[in-house]
């Protein structure tokens, strides 16, 4: 193991045999704010990070969108998409469609989006492909609305997306879909330090929710991954990182918003 070269991601470093890049994965913040403050000073102790891919639902929930969206767009080399609570903001789809707390959330946010950061959530794309990778939120062929909760739908949306591997949140639970050679699934829901290689003719993963995690784990949750060499596959790392859950809490609290948005974040569903 000595003579391994890990310049850019030290974490995977038992995984990575030559340089690699490393990207910081994040999806589903939802506006809360201590949570991704929190997510980014985990990471970036721990990896050289060259750029932050953010996988939807930025806003909604939470009581912090314009500090999100803000800090956010501060970062270098940061690629945003959409997600339903986006479009839900900006009037795009309806909140007819959304639960009454999640509805009441979306109006919430609507009020309260600075016109700036508005217009920008607008212009938000559905889908990116970046370094060979597509990124999305809910699935490549129904980014708004689709959730990537089982192999069929996982099957079904490979025609989809024309990259290897696409990186998606939605479902709010950190998890990999990989398909073998054999043409059969491997799926995982990670927890906290795990390290899965993305060895797969096709593959689909999720960092999980920065802002409202729902796998009973109330920890802030996302993911770091390294992009694979001609040599190597890429390699995802899970990690969860406490922050401050009252005070995002309280914010709630003190908006308005609905209750049970800030009583779920300390039982993390
Ligand atoms: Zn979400």
């Amino acid at each position: 193991m000595t003579d391994y070269i890990w310049a850019n991601c030290p974490s995977l470093a038992v995984h990575v045999t030559v340089e690699m890049t490393c990207v910081l994965l994040l999806s589903d913040i939802h506006a809360n704010l201590p949570a991704l403050e929190a997510v980014l000073e985990d990471a970036a102790k721990r990896d050289d990070l060259s750029e932050t891919w953010v996988l939807g639902d930025s806003i909604g929930y939470g009581a912090q969108p314009n500090e999100v969206i803000d800090l956010l767009r501060s970062l270098p080399s940061v690629y945003i998409v959409k997600g339903n609570h986006e479009a839900a903001a900006l009037g795009e789809i309806s909140v007819e469609n959304f639960n009454p707390t999640a509805g009441a959330a979306a109006i919430w946010t609507q009020r309260n989006l600075r016109p700036d950061v508005a217009d920008y959530s607008m212009s938000l794309p559905l889908v990116i492909t970046q370094q060979g990778v597509t990124l999305c939120h809910g699935t490549p062929r129904n980014p708004i609305w689709e959730y990537m909760f089982t192999p069929l739908t996982a099957d079904l949306n490979l025609p989809h997306f024309e990259t290897t591997g696409c990186v998606l949140g939605h479902t709010h639970i950190p998890s990999i879909f990989g398909l073998n050679a054999s043409k059969e699934w491997t799926v995982r829901q990670a927890t906290s330090g795990e390290i899965f290689d993305l060895d797969f003719e096709r593959w689909y993963a999720n960092p999980g929710s920065v802002g409202q995690p729902r796998d009973l784990d109330p920890r802030a949750s996302y993911a770091i991954l390294s992009l694979g060499t001609n040599e190597e596959p890429p390699t995802i790392a899970f990690h969860r990182v406490e922050y401050n859950i009252e005070r995002a809490q309280n914010l709630i609290l003190d908006a308005r918003l609905p209750n049970t948005l800030a009583f779920r974040l300390s039982v993390g569903r």
